[in-house]
Order: C-alpha cells, then sequence, then structure tokens
C-alpha cells in the first residue's frame, strides 16, 4: 500500500467515528485516548496518543498539501448536485489560505451568490463584527481577513433552505479538502448544519454549543449561527455566542 492509500484508509476509519489503533510495537502505556479537549488542556508532557490523528499527522508532516487554488479549480462549472441550476456564482470561501482559524456556515445566501463570497449579506456583517469586536474586546488584532470562511454546500440553495443530505454528501468532502488543505488550529461551525456535517452527529446546536468537539484532530467550537442571532426574539442567545467566540479565540490567538 502506498502511504496515500494508507492516509486514506485512516481518514475513512476516523470518519466512521474510531480513535484509536493499536500497533504491534506500541507499549500498552502509551494506549492514551484521543484528546476531546484542545490540546492547550492537554496535561504537560503527556507522551503522544497512538491515534488516528497522531498518525496522520506523522503523515502530512513534510507531505506536500493540496492547495486551495487546486481544489477550487476542481469545483469551476460544478453539476454534481441540483443546486448547481440555481446560482449565479459558486461561493467556495474567502480569507487567509494559512488561517489559525476557519468558520464554517450552511450556505450561500442571495448576496453571497452575486457576489461570489460568502457571509456578505446581512448575517456576515454580524459575523465580521462578532470576530473583530469579541477580538478587540479581548485585546486581540484579529480581522475578518485573517481567518477563513467558507460553507458546507457552495451554491445557494432555493429560497436559502437547509442543504439537503444529498447535497451536503456531495459538496462535503471539498469542504473537508479545504479543511485538510489549510489544517486550522480550530473550527468554529456556525449553527446546527454545519455541525452536522463536520461532527456526525443528531445533537442540535444548543446542545452543543461552547463545547469543544473534533474534527480529524482539529478542535471545533460549534456556536449559533449569525442569521438565527439576527432574530430579534433571538437576542438572549447573542451572549452565548459572545462566549463562545471568546473561548475560542483565546484558544487560537491568547
Ligand atoms: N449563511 C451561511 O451559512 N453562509 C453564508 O455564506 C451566508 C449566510
Amino acid at each position: 500500500m502506498t502511504a496515500e492509500q494508507i492516509r486514506q484508509l485512516l481518514l475513512f476509519y476516523q470518519d466512521l467515528g474510531f480513535t484509536e489503533l493499536f500497533r504491534r510495537d506500541c507499549p500498552v502505556e502509551q494506549r492514551e485516548k484521543a484528546p476531546e479537549e484542545p490540546p492547550a488542556a492537554k496535561a504537560p508532557g503527556a507522551r503522544p496518543p497512538a491515534t488516528f490523528t497522531s498518525l496522520l499527522d506523522q503523515m502530512a508532516a513534510g507531505e506536500p498539501r493540496e492547495s486551495l487554488a487546486q481544489i477550487e479549480a476542481e469545483l469551476a462549472g460544478c453539476t454534481r448536485c441540483r443546486l448547481h441550476k440555481g446560482r449565479t456564482n459558486l461561493v467556495f470561501g474567502v480569507g487567509n489560505p494559512q488561517a489559525q482559524l476557519v468558520f464554517v456556515g450552511e450556505g450561500p445566501g442571495a448576496e453571497e451568490d452575486a457576489q461570489g463570497i460568502p457571509f456578505v449579506g446581512r448575517a456576515g456583517q454580524l459575523l465580521t463584527q462578532m470576530i473583530e469586536n469579541t477580538a478587540a474586546k479581548e485585546g486581540l488584532p484579529l480581522k475578518r481577513a485573517d481567518v477563513y470562511i467558507c460553507n458546507v454546500v457552495k451554491c445557494r440553495p432555493p429560497e436559502n433552505r437547509t442543504p439537503e443530505k444529498d447535497e451536503m454528501d456531495t459538496c462535503s468532502p471539498f469542504l473537508f479538502r479545504q479543511l485538510e488543505s489549510i489544517r486550522p488550529k480550530a473550527i468554529c461551525v456556525l449553527g446546527g448544519t454545519a455541525a452536522k456535517a463536520l461532527l456526525n452527529t443528531s445533537a442540535g446546536i444548543t446542545q452543543l454549543r461552547g463545547k469543544w468537539q473534533n474534527w480529524r484532530g482539529i478542535p471545533v467550537m460549534p456556536t449559533y449561527h449569525p442569521s438565527f442571532l439576527l432574530r430579534g426574539y433571538n437576542a438572549a442567545y447573542k451572549r452565548e455566542a459572545w462566549d463562545d467566540l471568546k473561548k475560542l479565540l483565546h484558544y487560537v490567538y491568547g
């Protein structure tokens, strides 16, 4: 088997939910559980665990990563799912390709479809404020352009409906490749749809928010989608979203 075939096999088992594997030469005392918390929360001096993540990290070290431009080129003129029929522009992603932090939303809305850029409508303006104002309050010099922002599906669903399962299944491998290309220090999933796509869970966003999760070894912070926070009657949830962001920003940049 080639290294790439082994890597793909490990990713496959990891996506199925396996977190540990045992090598014949791995001493019992090294068989630790995969970290559920971000690495900062680990005991200092802890031994590297025999996890899929550590093996994948070892394999990735020194291997050239796929570029975002390569992935975007593969999506040019995409007709893989029905969403292509209604799009004006495919909305791939925006921001720093070496970002330490990636935000993942659900799918483009009208403004994003018109401009080909994620999170530029009202929800996007709120997201920008959330990032920049929270960072400023915490004394962190962070701008929207420093992070990377993308969505689970790259084409606007009709009437801004939630993407359907088959549409997400078709498009999410491209999201996964974007995340593998960047390999940020942390990911923020905005809302239940993005959480489902990355975390393979049926838990709702109110259950998940504020608690660290994990995607292929990268800590994931789920929080509310800015569109949800824009509805007047949900204003009370803003405080929770701000708390989640604070936790996230301190972990990544603190
Ligand atoms: N909502 C999303 O989930 N993504 C966008 O890009 C805009 C609004």
